[in-house]
């Protein structure tokens, strides 16, 4: 690890009790540490890639932060008011946190219906389409008039997921504009090249 992830690791663990392991977060609250974005952004992407942080006993979690694309993954000495400690100190609104083993599969005892999300989870993270090039980029689902109060997506019909993360980028064909936006075209009208593809999932169901 490089010595200016260790300090930026070590001292969030020993002020705040996590760490967030994402370089807008690590430029946001250590401005003294990088001065230089892209030398943050390198630092921290190896310690993620390189699984660095292996020899650390606090525990993984990932979050779903608003403006940040994916899910970012952190350490945490504990899970209590895990979600409120990070916005307090990182000023990042978190849409929501769970243990990284749930993206993982770890096999523990959990009822179906927890299977159920976590593999619905595990379906709205992944980019369906990943293997098809578009002219236009993705969207994210909190710009589509879709998506409702507890991340419901209201037309899940078309785009086959029902709990989506709001800020995690996606090409959907059911997306539509919010009203106000400047841009009216549709997922049909942005991304015409996924009409007739077939979308590639991996629920990592046994069939
Ligand atoms: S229709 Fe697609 S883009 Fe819109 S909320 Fe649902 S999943 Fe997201």
């Amino acid at each position: 690890m490089s010595t200016k992830a260790m300090k930026y690791v070590h001292e969030s663990l020993a002020a705040t009790g996590f760490v967030v392991m994402h370089h807008e977060i690590a430029a946001t609250v250590r401005p003294d540490i990088w001065g230089d974005g892209m030398e943050c952004r390198k630092d921290i992407h190896a310690q993620t890639t390189r699984n660095a942080l292996g020899g650390l006993k606090p525990l993984r979690y990932r979050a779903i932060l608003r403006g940040i694309q994916g899910a970012v993954p952190l350490l945490a000495r504990s899970p209590k008011q895990l979600a409120e400690r990070i916005e307090l100190i990182t000023g990042f609104q978190v849409d929501e946190v769970f243990p990284e083993s749930e993206l993982e599969g770890i096999p523990e005892p959990m009822s179906n219906e927890r299977l159920a999300a976590i593999a619905r989870r595990k379906v709205s993270l992944q980019n369906p389409f990943d293997h098809i090039k578009t002219a236009n980029g993705p969207r994210s689902c909190s710009t589509c008039s879709h998506i409702a109060a507890g991340h419901r997506c209201m037309n899940d019909k078309v785009s086959g997921i029902d709990y989506p993360p709001a800020n995690v980028d996606r090409r959907c064909l059911g997306y539509a504009p919010l009203w106000n936006s400047h841009d009216k075209r549709n997922g049909h009208a942005l991304w015409p090249e996924l009409i007739n593809a077939t979308p590639i999932l991996n629920t990592g169901e046994q069939s």
